[in-house]
């Protein structure tokens, strides 16, 4: 995505949560009157932002402050409306031609120089955390493929990574290299996605099978239901690596538009979490951008439609 593009984006975000801030601020300083002492708590964000869209299904606010009280929590809304904006625009949703494709790395210019880091079999206790802090650290954006059954266990360790704006994919409930039938696959893909977006709200399209196996049922069925099927260009092992070989593994195999494998769950990753600032280091040493995985297939999309242009 070109700069312009996404300034552009941002624009109209911010329009339309401007347009839906003023609308609320309205209804705000008119409706407290009618609705003191209602007693009622305020709706969640996103039941706001329908609500505004809606104004007929506008719930009442309890008031005890009056229009102070209203006017104050207007802002506040509004303020938290362009927050949650900006966390959510890196769950930008693929372009279409790649729905129900296979993918390693994006076809990216040498001169574009993007890398995207992903992390799987999480969310874990610790690690994630800890792999969250370096990230926001280095203002990075990466990618988590998530085990069902760990969200399952660590809800609230999935919604900070959702939170701190990162790209989520979904690497089945119980992480298995058995063959699975249709129906076996529908159970672990499904379940998945359903709890990843009930927690977090994300309806994520990405795919990653667990092993990187393509050939026991899981990765047809995520392609028959248009997920992008996500491998990976560089891979970290490190699952067996020590902390300097892992590092170098990555190093080694890193280019423009790679996908970069690491762990952040499914056992002890201390040494991914040690090799990891200095992997971010190294790489932004050689001019590397970090993007989430839509993101990175985004810049390919904009990349050939340049192309295409150019060739005309
Ligand atoms: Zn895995």
């Amino acid at each position: 995505m070109t700069k312009l593009k996404r300034l552009l984006r941002r624009r109209k975000n911010l329009i339309v949560v401007f347009v839906a801030a003023a609308t609320s601020f309205l209804l705000g300083v008119m409706l407290p009157v009618n609705l003191r002492a209602t007693g009622r708590t305020a709706p969640p964000i996103q039941a706001q932002v329908l609500a505004v869209s809606q104004p007929s299904e506008q719930k009442p606010i309890a008031n005890a402050n009056g229009i102070k009280g209203a006017i104050a929590r207007r802002v506040e809304f509004s303020q938290k409306a362009i927050a949650s904006l900006d966390e959510t625009r890196f769950q930008s949703s693929l372009p279409s031609q790649l729905k129900g494709t296979t993918i390693r790395q994006a076809k990216l210019d040498s001169q574009h120089k993007a890398i995207a880091l992903t992390f799987d079999d999480g969310p874990w206790p610790k690690t994630t955390t800890q792999i969250l802090d370096i990230l926001k650290k280095n203002n990075i954006k990466a990618t988590f493929f998530w085990v069902g059954r760990y969200l399952h266990t660590y809800p609230e360790l999935g919604k900070q990574v959702v939170a701190a704006g990162h790209a989520i994919g979904n690497h089945t409930w119980n992480h298995q290299y058995i063959k699975y039938n249709e129906d076996g696959a529908a159970r672990e893909i499904d379940r998945t996605s359903s709890l990843i977006e009930e927690l977090t709200g994300v309806k994520t399209t990405l795919f990653r099978p667990p092993g990187g196996i393509l050939n026991n049922g899981l990765a047809a069925y995520a392609q028959k239901k248009k997920y992008t099927v996500v491998m990976w260009s560089a891979d970290s092992l490190d699952w067996r690596s020590a902390t300097q070989s892992l590092m170098d593994n990555v190093l080694r195999q890193a280019s423009s538009g790679g996908i970069v494998l690491m762990h952040d769950g499914g056992g002890n990753r201390a040494k991914t979490v040690q090799a990891l600032p200095n992997i971010i280091a190294r790489l932004k040493k050689q001019g590397y951008k970090f993007v989430t995985v839509p993101e990175l297939l985004e810049m390919q999309e904009e990349q050939l439609k340049q192309q295409k242009i150019a060739k005309k």
